[in-house]
């Protein structure tokens, strides 16, 4: 591992200027993903800051949100009484994601950076054009079961890993950011971002740019909201799908719906054509094929991922159907 420079300001200000003046330094939270990748020689950096001392970890419900200080760990968001009354999805899909001791370690900030399981990005040795842009990418023809299906490009195919970003991007969640050029709102929807030419770009942020929270609209729509993952184990383990919606009803036809997905796309997927299959329709089996058949339609399967078309439409169908009370 290289050598680094470390220090643990107790400022914002002071965090944003100690990373912006540096190209290559990052700031570092709970540490559980960076550490990793720092070990493994798949990212370097010549300064750490740790933001550990900044005031940003409370979770404070007002004004028709709630606010979780990117600070705030996993496990706190997860059990917090406004957040599971406010976006169930939220406290379920952290719930569903890694296991209890990077729970209790890992911050909401940190969480919606983390970088992409790919093998190829982690092993050091491998080309990957996320990790060495213009060097390739094995995963194309390789070993590609875990990878997306949807938002892919001929540069990279790999899936965004975050539980957490697709339940907020189902909820309308804004990312709060305090940068070099000062405070920024970025709603959930324009936060990540597809590979394209760049795929080592994966999102909004600038250099020294540092987010200190995340807002959630308190919302009867978002109150509804659940997860769904599939995964191929228990626990300590990302999705191979993941479906995350919330629904409101008017009898049995749905007069708004939100459907995100994870698990099949290189960044929290949200599908409008999924959603307008459904809206100021009937709740049924055949409106609910329909949606899953529009959410499809765009994808570009590969050699080992083709299973997951077809069991991202009967999760979503199951899940609505568990949602909406469907037989
Ligand atoms: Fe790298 Fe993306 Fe290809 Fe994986 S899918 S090897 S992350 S370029």
């Amino acid at each position: 591992m290289r050598a680094f420079e470390y220090a643990r300001p107790t400022s914002v200000d002071d965090a944003v200027r100690l990373v912006a003046e540096r190209p290559d330094a990052g700031f570092i939270a709970g540490g559980t993903d960076l550490l990793n990748l720092m070990k493994d020689g798949a990212r370097a950096h010549d300064r750490l800051i740790d933001v550990n001392a900044l005031p940003l970890a409370d979770v404070v419900e007002r004004d028709g949100v709630v606010r979780i200080g990117a600070l705030a760990r996993m496990r706190e968001v997860a059990e917090h009484p406004a957040v599971r009354r406010a976006a169930p999805v939220v406290s379920e899909a952290l719930l569903n994601s890694a296991s209890p001791q990077v729970r209790n370690m890992a911050a909401i900030g940190g969480n919606l950076l983390q970088r992409t399981r790919c093998g190829y990005f982690r092993d050091a040795g491998s080309p990957c054009n996320k990790r060495v842009p213009g060097s390739g990418c094995p995963a194309l023809e390789g070993q590609n079961r875990a990878h997306a299906i949807l938002g892919v490009s001929d540069q990279c195919i790999a899936v965004h890993p975050s539980d957490l970003a697709v339940s907020l991007l189902a909820v309308d969640a804004t990312v709060l950011t305090q940068g070099p050029e000062g405070a920024r709102r970025i709603p959930m929807g324009e936060f990540h971002v597809v590979p394209g030419a760049t795929p080592d770009r994966e999102n909004a942020l600038e250099h020294g740019e540092l987010i200190v929270g995340v807002e959630i609209p308190i919302t009867p729509m978002a109150a509804t909201s659940r997860y769904l993952k599939l995964r191929d184990r228990a626990t300590f383990e990302f999705a191979v799908v993941a479906v995350a919606a919330a629904l409101e009803m008017n009898g049995n036809v749905v007069r708004d719906v939100r459907l995100t997905f994870g698990g099949v796309a290189t960044k929290p997927w949200r599908s409008p054509e999924a959603e307008a299959a459904l809206r100021g329709r009937p709740l049924t089996g055949d409106t609910i094929a329909a949606a899953g058949q529009a959410l499809v339609r765009g994808a570009v399967t590969r050699e080992h991922n083709a299973f997951k078309a077809d069991l991202v439409q009967r999760a979503l169908d199951g899940h609505l159907r568990d949602l909406g009370g469907v037989q």
